[in-house]
């Protein structure tokens, strides 16, 4: 967080937020089978979709209130034709100092060459499978070619920092971990092996396929008896790298572990809630505030209000309920 913010957003443990996860859109080009179901369809209205300039002025306002990392995210905010100048707008502000995306990586073609003028800072690029027939089963789409395609011009670019997401389910995808692993060699990126979450219609979670950290970090180590532990991150709680590999591998235990005591984030819906606990479903409605031209302090109070909202541990409060897709929260 910038030393010269006064306003910044602390919570009632202490826990600065100098992170915002911001959802796009709620809908998608796929239908991972752990995410969405095939009906999904957008919640929202368009009207109840935020426009660029509301998103462009809640980032502003959060800047003012230390927030120097921005993320976008959905459903997929490749959908949106003017990601680039989200991007752009995130940047031009000089109090935000990183700016990613996360994305399934299908329309990455047409946006490309347009978020690296923005000056996109980072891609965390979701892909699960490198097997076409896998890929079509889990995104419940054919598009794996595309997506493979793309991501190799991403890779070629070598212009931004890109880590790959992927969530391993037992019997699933578990025994790619060294096609993933092997990546890691030429390329200087962070292969980051997930734990599923309960954030899901069809409760994939509940049939035998979730792995945990430890069964991970087990397959890891029989794969490879060279692994280099690094140091990580509060998420990225496990990092490798091998010897001659120009990248690394991390576990992200985001179910067995509780990260809450170390959460710096807040997310915005799609629909313009703030959400300031992954666990909290009902969030505080920022539209009522954009829509009637209220001012940045309005719009700053109501942050503050959700940032001492935020629980001390989300995960385990009683009052909290289970979501049932990451798409309105971008994860
Ligand atoms: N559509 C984009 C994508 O897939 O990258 C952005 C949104 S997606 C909700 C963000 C991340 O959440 C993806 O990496 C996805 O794999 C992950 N995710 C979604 N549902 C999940 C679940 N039930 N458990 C673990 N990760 C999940
Ligand atoms: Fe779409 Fe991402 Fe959810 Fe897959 S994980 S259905 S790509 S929002």
């Amino acid at each position: 967080m910038s030393s010269t913010c006064q306003n910044a957003l602390v919570d009632t443990f202490h826990r600065a937020v100098d992170y915002v996860r911001i959802a796009v859109t709620s809908q998608c080009n796929l239908r991972c089978a752990y995410c969405m179901s095939e009906a999904h369809e957008e919640r929202s209205t368009a009207h109840a979709l935020m426009s660029k300039e509301e998103i462009i002025t809640i980032m502003n306002v959060l800047a003012d209130l230390g927030v120097t990392k921005v993320r976008f995210t959905g459903g997929e905010p490749l959908l949106r034709k003017d990601i680039a100048e989200l991007v752009g707008a995130a940047k031009k502000n000089s109090a935000i100092k990183t700016v990613g995306l996360t994305t399934n990586g299908l329309l990455l073609d047409r946006s490309l060459p347009a978020l690296i003028d923005a000056g996109l800072d980072a891609i965390n690029f979701s892909i699960d499978t490198l097997d076409r027939q896998r890929y079509h089963a889990i995104t419940r789409r054919d598009e794996y070619l595309v997506v493979r395609k793309n991501l190799d011009k991403l890779l070629g670019t070598g212009q931004i920092s890109v880590k790959l997401n992927v969530v391993l389910m037992r019997d699933i995808n578990s025994d790619e971990i060294r096609r993933f692993v092997d990546l890691t060699r030429d390329h200087a990126i962070t292969v980051r092996f997930m734990e599923l979450q309960p954030f899901d219609d069809n409760q994939i979670w509940r049939t035998g396929r979730f792995l945990g950290a430890d069964k991970i970090q087990e397959l890891l180590n029989a794969h490879y008896p060279d692994l280099e532990t690094l140091t990580g991150s509060a998420t990225q709680y496990f990092s490798y790298t091998l010897p001659r590999h120009k990248g690394s591998i991390a576990i992200i235990p985001a179910f067995t572990r509780n990260f809450c005591s170390q959460c710096n984030k807040i997310r915005i819906t799609s629909d313009g809630k703030i959400i300031s606990c992954l666990y909290d479903k009902k969030g505080l409605g920022l539209l009522p505030l954009l829509r009637s031209n209220a001012c940045d302090q309005a719009l700053a109070d109501l942050f503050r209000k959700a940032v001492s909202q935020k629980p001390e541990d989300g995960k385990h409060s009683a009052s909290n309920a289970v979501r049932t897709s990451m798409s309105e929260i971008g994860g």
